[in-house]
C-alpha cells in the first residue's frame, strides 16, 4: 500500500500517455480534460486501493535520466509505391513497415482520425488488414486518445500475435512501462514529435470553420499531397446542396495549423519533453527528413529520393528494428545517412520545442472567449505571416524551386 497516490505535482510532469489509466485494476483512473481541454489522469478515491501500480508505470520523469548518444543506423527513405507515398505525410516509412507486419498476419496499432459523424476524434486503433492501413497513414497534429489501447496490445502479445505499435515517443514509452517486460513479438515505432495540442481545441477549430462555409466539414487532412509536398492541408466539405468539394491550402493559412507549427499551443509538458533527444525508446524512429535536398544536393536525384514526394528519416534503435528495416528496403529508395544529418533541420531529435512568449496568452484567450478568441488572436498578432503565406501560396511550386536553385 502506498500512503499517498500522486501521479504528478505539476502539469509539466504528465504527458497523458495513459499507462496509469490502463494499469489500474480497479478502473479508478480516468483521463479528464482541464479547463482548456488538456487531459490529465483523475483518481477516483472511492475506487482506489492505493496499490501504487499507477505510480510504478509512470515513466515520464524517469526518461529524463537516460542520455545515450551511441551511433545509430539512419537512412533517408522514400517508398516506391505511389499510393503509399501519396497517403503518407512524408516518405511512407510507417506504411511500409506496417505492411510487412500485416502480411505476416500481425496486427498494427496507430492513430486514426474519425470523420464528422464520429466527431472528428483522433484516437489509437488496431487493424489487421492491409486494406485498413490508409486510416492510419498521415499525420494528425493533435494528441491521440489512447483509451484502453495498451490493454488490447498486451492481450495480442500474450496471444502470441505479432504486434506493431506506433505513436509519439511518450506513447511508446507509456506502452513499454505498462507492459513491464520485453516481448519478442512486439515492434515499436515512434514518430519524431515536436508537441501536441488537445482535441477540444482541434474540434473547436473545425466547428468554427464549419460556421463559415456553406456545408459541413467531413474530414480534415493535415498533409495532402495532391498539390505538392509539405504543410498543405485539405478540408473535405459536403455542401448544403449535397455536393462534395475540397479546399486545399497552405496549412499556415488556418489558425490552428499555424499555431501548431509555430509551437504556440502544445501541452505544457511538451516544452520540456524528456523524449526529444538522441536516446529513443522504440525499435525504429521515423520522421520527416527535413532539408534532404539541400543536405545532399547531388545525391538526391541519383538515388531517386526527392523532397517533392516526401522523404522520411528512419532511425534504427535496436536489432529488431534493424531486421524490420532490412525487410522493407526492397520496396523503397533509400540512402544511408547519419543522425547528425537527420537532426540538422529537425531540432526535436536534440531538444524540446521552445516555450513561446504568447503560448499562455493564447490559452487564456481560449479559456475566456473560446475558439473565436483564438481566431481573433491569430488575425491580429500574426497578420504579417498570414500575408507572407498567402502570397507564397500564389506562387507555383515550380517557380519557387527555380528561384531556390538560382539563389543557391
Ligand atoms: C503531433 C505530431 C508532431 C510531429 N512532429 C514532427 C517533427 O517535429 N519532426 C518530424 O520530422 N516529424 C514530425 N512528425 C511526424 C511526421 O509528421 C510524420 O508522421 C512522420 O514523418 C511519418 O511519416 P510517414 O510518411 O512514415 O508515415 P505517415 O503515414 O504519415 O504517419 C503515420 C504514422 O503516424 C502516426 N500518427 C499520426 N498522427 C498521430 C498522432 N496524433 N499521435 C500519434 N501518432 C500519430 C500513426 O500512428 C502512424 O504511425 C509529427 C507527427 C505528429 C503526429
Amino acid at each position: 500500500m502506498i500512503e499517498k497516490i500522486e501521479l504528478f505535482k505539476d502539469k509539466t510532469e504528465c504527458c497523458a500517455c495513459g499507462a496509469c489509466e490502463n494499469i489500474c485494476s480497479q478502473n479508478a483512473i480516468e483521463m479528464r480534460e482541464d479547463e482548456v481541454g488538456f487531459l490529465y489522469p483523475y483518481i477516483n478515491k472511492d475506487k482506489c486501493i492505493s496499490c501504487g501500480a499507477c505510480m510504478r508505470v509512470c515513466g515520464y520523469k524517469k526518461a529524463n535520466e537516460d542520455n545515450d548518444k551511441s551511433d545509430k543506423y539512419v537512412i533517408a527513405f522514400s517508398s516506391k509505391d505511389d499510393i503509399v507515398i501519396s497517403r503518407s505525410a512524408s516518405g511512407g516509412a510507417f506504411a511500409e513497415i506496417a505492411k510487412e507486419v500485416l502480411n505476416e498476419s500481425g496486427v498494427v496499432y496507430g492513430a486514426v482520425s474519425d470523420d464528422r459523424s464520429n466527431g472528428w476524434t483522433v484516437h489509437h486503433s488496431r487493424i489487421d488488414k492491409v486494406d485498413d492501413l490508409k486510416m492510419m497513414q498521415g499525420s494528425k497534429y493533435v494528441q491521440s486518445d489512447m483509451g484502453n489501447i495498451y490493454k488490447q496490445v498486451r492481450k495480442d502479445l500474450d496471444d502470441g500475435q505479432k504486434v506493431l505499435f506506433s505513436g509519439t515517443p511518450c506513447q511508446v514509452d507509456g506502452l513499454n512501462n505498462y507492459l513491464m517486460k520485453k516481448y519478442d513479438n512486439l515492434l515499436t515505432v515512434d514518430i519524431i514529435c515536436h508537441g501536441v495540442p488537445n482535441q477540444r481545441m482541434y474540434k473547436d477549430f473545425l466547428s468554427y470553420r464549419e460556421n463559415h462555409i456553406d456545408g459541413t466539414i467531413e474530414r480534415f487532412v493535415f498533409r495532402d499531397k495532391s498539390k505538392g509536398q509539405g504543410m498543405i492541408s485539405r478540408m473535405d466539405i459536403k455542401t448544403n446542396n449535397s455536393k462534395s468539394r475540397s479546399i486545399i491550402k497552405k496549412g499556415e493559412l488556418y489558425s490552428y495549423f499555424y499555431l501548431f507549427l509555430k509551437q504556440h499551443i502544445y501541452r505544457i509538458n511538451c516544452y520540456s519533453c524528456p523524449y526529444a533527444k538522441q536516446t529513443r525508446y522504440s525499435d525504429i524512429t521515423i520522421g520527416d527528413f527535413w532539408g534532404f535536398s539541400s543536405l545532399y544536393p547531388n545525391m538526391a536525384a541519383s538515388v531517386e529520393l526527392t523532397d517533392s514526394k516526401g522523404v522520411s528519416c528512419v532511425i534504427v534503435n535496436s536489432e529488431k528494428g534493424m531486421r524490420a528495416v532490412d525487410n522493407i528496403k526492397q520496396h523503397c529508395n533509400c540512402m544511408e545517412s547519419t543522425f547528425e544529418m537527420a537532426s540538422k533541420y529537425n531540432g526535436q531529435l536534440k531538444y524540446p520545442s521552445r516555450l513561446t512568449g504568447v503560448r499562455q496568452n493564447i490559452i487564456d484567450v481560449y479559456a475566456d472567449k473560446g475558439y473565436a478568441g483564438i481566431e481573433h488572436f491569430y488575425h491580429t498578432h500574426f497578420w504579417k505571416d498570414r500575408i507572407k503565406y498567402f502570397i507564397s501560396s500564389l506562387i507555383p511550386m515550380k517557380v519557387k524551386k527555380k528561384a531556390k536553385s538560382l539563389l543557391g
